[in-house]
């Protein structure tokens, strides 16, 4: 585990923009690299991802917290922002931290876990608020927790709110895959009760899928929960084609179904690692063409000012006659279809 500047450039040598980061008030995202990930620093693309720099205190565009989820909260920890489904935010705790995080109001502010009573809380009002059908498990990492209380957690939503599903999201399996213990997955057997558990992954590179990672996963797998993987749109990382058909098409090959491709949100630090609208969606024109229904991710943006979650696609469909709607084929040909 590195945790500071001096440790980190004792591993790599760091450039001029690495050595200048300065913990930056409320906008400090902590530097945080597990050993896992130390290993792999080699790699640019995954540098990038957990290595700081000066460019985070340079941004002056984003702002902490673009989702307005402060403004869409039942208590700090339980975001309701959609009505079918809600968040809740288990620890700000993670094994290594990314740089492009998107909850930096709240990831690494020494917060540390919710506590039976909030869990309680959390639980009262998913139970009473019966339009909620999923709740996201996140933070934040919920498997930085120790097990007893992984434990703990989960079978007081599971007794209260049996008939909603829940999504275990997590990076750690990228991060700190030796955290996947049997220990660990005889604790989710154990409260595999009522509604299913869905795996919602984080794995933003090919390089990110080790071995280890895959095994980690596919203990998931083997307790029959399905496996899903959101990616962020991330310059220097995966803002090419190639890598991200490779990403997909060995997401698949592990059972693991590629969900979203996020756009970068506008938070305050995370402007050097986003990528235009208008490359993104050239890139998601183009790896549609080359992925299967199955393989390819959703390209979505999470709009400013709270605006939720939209998707964004190129459009095949060009416009509209009296008798029919036009469309343009990937392959540039025209068609209609009769209205
Ligand atoms: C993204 C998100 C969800 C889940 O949205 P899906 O589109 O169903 O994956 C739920 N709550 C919050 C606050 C979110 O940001
Ligand atoms: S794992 Fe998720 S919550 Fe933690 S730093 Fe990375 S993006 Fe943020």
């Amino acid at each position: 585990m590195i945790n500071n500047i001096e440790e980190l450039g004792k591993h790599i040598k760091l450039t001029d923009d690495e050595k200048a980061w300065k913990e930056d008030g409320e906008n400090t995202l902590p530097l945080l690299i597990s050993d896992h990930i130390a290993k792999m620093l080699s790699n640019p693309a995954i540098r990038v991802q957990f290595v700081p720099s000066r460019k985070e205190n340079e941004d002056t565009v984003g702002t902490l917290d673009p989702q307005c989820e402060k403004e869409n909260s039942h208590s700090s920890r339980l975001v309701h922002r959609y009505h079918n489904r809600a968040a809740f935010l288990v620890t700000d705790r993670c094994f290594a931290y990314c740089r492009h995080c998107f909850r930096r109001r709240f990831t690494g502010k020494l917060t540390g876990e919710a506590g039976e009573e909030e869990i309680r809380d959390a639980a009262g009002y998913i139970k009473e608020h019966r339009e909620i059908k999923e709740v996201l498990l996140t933070g934040g990492d919920i498997f930085t927790l120790p097990d007893s209380h992984i434990d703990r957690m989960l079978s007081i939503f599971k007794a209260e709110c049996p008939s909603v599903i829940f999504r275990l999201c997590t990076r750690a399996v990228a991060t700190a895959p030796q955290r996947f213990d049997s220990a660990l997955f005889s604790v989710i057997k154990k409260n595999q009760t009522g509604a299913p558990y869905y795996l919602m992954t984080q794995f933003n590179h090919p390089a990110e899928l080790t071995e280890e990672s895959l095994k980690a996963v596919g203990g998931f797998l083997e307790l029959g929960i399905p496996a899903f993987n959101q990616t962020v749109l991330l310059k220097g990382v995966n803002d090419d084609e190639g890598t991200l058909i490779e990403l997909s098409e060995k997401l698949l090959m592990n059972r693991i179904k590629p969900y979203y491709l996020f756009q970068g949100d506008l938070v305050k630090g995370t402007r050097h690692l986003r990528v235009s609208i208008e490359r993104g969606l050239e890139i998601e024109k183009n790896i549609r063409r080359e992925l299967s229904g199955l393989g390819m991710p959703q390209y979505t943006a999470d709009l400013p000012e709270g605006g939720g979650k939209v998707i964004l696609t190129h459009d095949y469909l060009i416009g509209k006659d009296s008798s029919s709607y036009i469309f343009q084929t990937p392959e540039g040909e025209i068609r209609h279809y009769p209205l």
